[in-house]
């Protein structure tokens, strides 16, 4: 069954670290086709442009042919029903995130009851890593080659580099 189903995994991927492509890559055992949805963001200011959150995602699924990437804007929901989704795909890290997802979970059973909300966890490895912490991180000359990959890791710096100016 699960082959059949369109699962679409949303995120602002900003960037995109180990731990979303930990959960990219158990979607891809699982579903028959997977979208990566990433968020253009305009409720949350990103470090990067959504063209470059965009090409780090692409590259980090380039190992898995039934996973594609797009972008979004707007609701999730309309998103979703637009591409005949089944599922939508959600990462959980320990405690921390479960009230906010299990919250978004019953909104969107509201918003479309036709659905399902598929949590998957990460390695334990991955756990702890956040989008937030890896830019802190970065930011302040620490080194993230464990929580994000080496492509991402080089764009990072270029990115802190050119802010400095
Ligand atoms: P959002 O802005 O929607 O929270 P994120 O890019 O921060 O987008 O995360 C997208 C999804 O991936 C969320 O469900 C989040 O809980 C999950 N996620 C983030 N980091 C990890 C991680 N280290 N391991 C597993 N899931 C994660």
């Amino acid at each position: 069954m699960a082959e059949n189903v369109l699962a679409i995994y949303p995120g602002t991927f900003d960037p995109i670290t180990l731990g979303h492509e930990d959960i990219v890559r158990r979607a891809a055992q699982l579903f028959g086709r997977v979208i990566v949805a990433v968020a253009a963001g305009h409720h949350k200011k990103t470090l990067f442009s959504l063209e470059e959150r965009m090409e780090m995602v692409c590259e980090a699924c380039k190992p898995y042919p039934q996973v594609q990437v797009e972008s979004f804007s707007g609701l999730m929901r309309d998103f979703v029903v637009a591409r005949g989704g089944k599922a939508m795909l959600r990462g959980l890290r320990a405690v921390t995130d479960f009230d906010y997802e299990f919250q978004l979970a019953g909104m969107n059973r509201h918003l479309m009851p036709d659905v399902e909300t598929v949590f998957l966890t990460p390695s334990d490895k991955y756990q702890f890593i956040s989008s937030t912490f890896v830019r802190e991180i970065a930011s302040l000359g620490g080194e993230v080659d464990k929580f994000v990959s080496a492509n991402v890791q080089q764009r990072l710096t270029a990115k802190l580099a050119m802010q400095k100016g």
